[in-house]
């Protein structure tokens, strides 16, 4: 639909700027780094080491700027939270997904989990959806399966420094047939600028968003990967209840009452 295609076209907008400041920053950094080189290597006159130490103060200010932009632009994509089925938000938009996997994979969905109620950032658990599929179709230079899974869990099992942990969950993994990563890989994915695609294709940034998102609505990550066989990214997210009819009426009532 026309939202959809606004969301996509949003999305890349996002992973352009997040791309080009990565790059900017690099910019400022070099030029800090190499009057401090000038500084530090040369008999200079007083006015030169000037002008080296002013270089230095002014492009500190100017990355200073740049972050704070950054954070500006972070906080506007503040977190809404609201409830729904997690299974129906998925198919629904699976077909904009198959538009971002391309069509020589295979993605398959079982939207059906009709107790799956979570209460998060609708947008952002969509765009965290869109960053797993893409690495997906990634792994697997374009061509294989992917299943997405909606069910209820009652625990999240042991990870990578972690313990099992119980607690009622709503489990959304997204499995993929692809590449799979080594240990050593999978110890770097979720830090920010990490990534192992060519230069353009890649921000290393997806999963950032994908960890940020689920830590900050309360929930967990698992990831299951075998090298040559494929991928499994879970997402734990606490369980809700289904808002229902007297809930729904609640907020009638007690302004009935107030009057
Ligand atoms: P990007 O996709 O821009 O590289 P991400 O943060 O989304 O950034 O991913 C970081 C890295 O994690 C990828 O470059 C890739 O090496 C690895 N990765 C993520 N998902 C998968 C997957 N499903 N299969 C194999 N490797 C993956």
């Amino acid at each position: 639909s026309e939202d959809q295609v606004r969301q996509l076209q949003k999305m890349e907008a996002i992973g352009q700027l997040t791309g080009g400041v990565a790059h900017d920053f690099n910019n400022l950094l070099t030029i800090i780094r190499s009057s401090a080189e000038l500084l530090s290597r040369r008999e200079l006159p007083r006015d030169k080491q000037k002008k080296y130490i002013d270089a230095i103060a002014e492009t500190a200010d100017r990355a200073a700027k740049l972050t704070s932009q950054l954070l500006a632009f972070a906080r506007r994509q503040a977190l809404k939270p609201e409830v729904f089925n997690a299974a129906t938000k998925v198919g629904s938009v699976a077909d904009m997904l198959r538009t971002v996997v391309g069509s020589r994979v295979d993605l398959v969905v079982d939207p059906i989990c009709a107790s799956c109620f979570v209460e998060v950032d609708a947008s952002q658990f969509e765009t965290a959806l869109v960053n797993m599929a893409v690495n997906a179709r990634d792994a697997m230079n374009g061509e294989g399966r992917i299943t997405i899974a909606i069910e209820a869990a009652g625990s999240v099992p042991a990870r990578r420094g972690h313990a099992a942990a119980k607690g009622d969950f709503v489990k959304v993994s997204v499995t993929d047939t692809g590449s799979g990563m080594a240990s050593d890989q999978l110890e770097r994915i979720f830090e920010p600028f990490f990534t192992t695609k060519e230069v353009g294709k890649g921000t290393g940034l997806g999963l950032s968003q994908v960890y940020g998102f689920t830590k900050q609505s309360g929930g967990e990550i698992d990831v299951d990967s075998r090298l040559g066989e494929g991928t499994t990214f879970s997402l734990y997210l606490p369980r809700t209840k289904a808002p229902n009819a007297v809930d729904a009426l609640l907020p009638i009532e007690k302004f009935a009452a107030a009057e």
